[in-house]
């Protein structure tokens, strides 16, 4: 390392420097010189992606650099290129975490450096309430894709697809109800969602959907989220901003495996793929399913909701790593594959019912008791 190479470590020391300024993950390792931000490797590779033209890259310790490329980074740093790349981002659109799914964040990195959306707004696309095209939506039944019409409209506050482009929607979604998440791993895909909504009998229904272009599913994906906001301001419009974007699509809480018994102390663990919602607990025979077998709803700790480790005296624990989730009607008893996934759950499970309900959690409740279907009380 010579001298130029310790000074860019330097400068790794100063505020807003010492985390990637595109998915926020510490120490970067990189700088893109042009551009004058400290960038992770992951990031790294999706600015090489852009083209010399766009971003120059290198490492920090393991290239040689000239005195004008450092001065550069002197000048600018990671603050100062925030201000201006990231000057309107609305509050609707989704900023890349660490480990994030990769096309959210080479969507950003693109908008931010390639489109210089967020300092041009006349760009932001998504935020017009309007959207319609083509997204290839899996079977109910069959696993097999299909090309289905999508129609987004804040106006009327709905999305709606189709299966007949002429004809009548299969589906209309209530955009205040709908939720948004990236569904990578699942599908296989990726650049693919998963949409989850109540149906007219008042049960969630998923819909999985990719597109071969990442730009368009993001696009999508933040358009449903603007387009939410603005019809949740609507709904809703003595609650804050920050309650509203709680609201909004966002990936799952907690996911995966787990058994589950029935309410007898006698029946046995039935292996089911369990989903955690915003204050929905909802468990599926597999992970696609378009149904939900049960939907839970989750309230507050003061209303009777807990979640403990283990199974009480007499119940079944084949599994070794239980737990039970309390409501007022009944107790769950739960099995994780291991201690630390038991542990998540838990830590994921207590946080929600440890948050106060807001308005439209009350709706959710309402709606999933309503619901026949779930005979003993959101559960079948
Ligand atoms: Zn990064």
């Amino acid at each position: 390392m010579d001298v130029k190479n310790k000074a860019l470590l330097e400068l790794l020391k100063k505020p807003g420097n010492n985390s990637c300024v595109d998915c926020g993950i510490e120490s970067p390792e990189y700088a893109s010189y042009n551009i004058g931000i400290f960038i992770c490797s992951r990031c790294a590779m999706i600015h090489k992606g852009l083209g010399a033209h766009i971003s120059k890259v290198k490492h920090l310790k393991l290239d040689e650099w000239e005195d004008s490329q450092v001065e550069r980074m002197r000048e600018v740093g990671n603050l100062a290129a925030k201000l201006k790349y990231e000057q309107r981002v609305p509050n609707c659109y989704r900023r890349p975490k660490p480990g994030d799914p990769q096309s959210i964040l080479e969507e950003w990195i693109c908008a931010k450096y390639m489109r210089e959306e967020f300092s041009r707004p006349e760009r932001q696309t998504f935020l017009s309430g309007n959207m319609e095209g083509f997204l290839m939506k899996r079977g109910k039944e069959d696993a097999r894709y299909h090309p289905r019409k999508f129609n987004l409209s804040e106006v009327d506050g709905t999305l709606k697809y189709y299966v007949k482009e002429t004809g009548e929607p299969k589906a209309v979604i209530a955009l205040s109800d709908v939720n948004v998440a990236f569904a990578p791993a699942k599908l296989g895909h990726a650049n693919s969602l998963q949409l989850s909504y109540p149906n007219k009998e008042g049960v969630t229904r998923h819909l999985f959907v990719y597109h071969d272009d990442p730009q368009t599913i993001i696009t999508w994906y933040t358009a449903i989220r603007c387009a939410k906001l603005h019809s949740l301001q609507v709904a809703y419009p003595a609650a804050n901003e920050t309650e509203l974007l709680e609201c909004l699509c966002q990936d799952f809480t907690c996911e995966g495996w787990l058994w589950k018994t029935g309410p007898k102390p006698s029946d046995s663990f039935r292996k089911r793929w369990f989903t955690l919602d915003h204050r929905k607990l909802m468990y599926h025979e597999n992970p696609l399913d378009a149904y939900p077998k049960g939907e839970i709803f989750l309230g507050h700790m003061m209303s009777g909701y807990s979640v403990r480790v283990g199974v009480p005296p007499g119940t079944r624990d084949d599994l070794g790593f239980t737990f039970t989730v309390r409501t007022p009607q009944r107790w769950y008893y739960l099995s994780a594959p291991t201690s630390l996934q038991r542990d998540a759950w838990i830590q994921c499970i207590d946080a929600v019912i440890d948050q106060p309900l807001t308005a439209h959690d009350k709706i959710t409740a309402n709606r999933l008791s309503r619901n026949k279907k779930y005979g003993n009380i959101f559960s079948r």
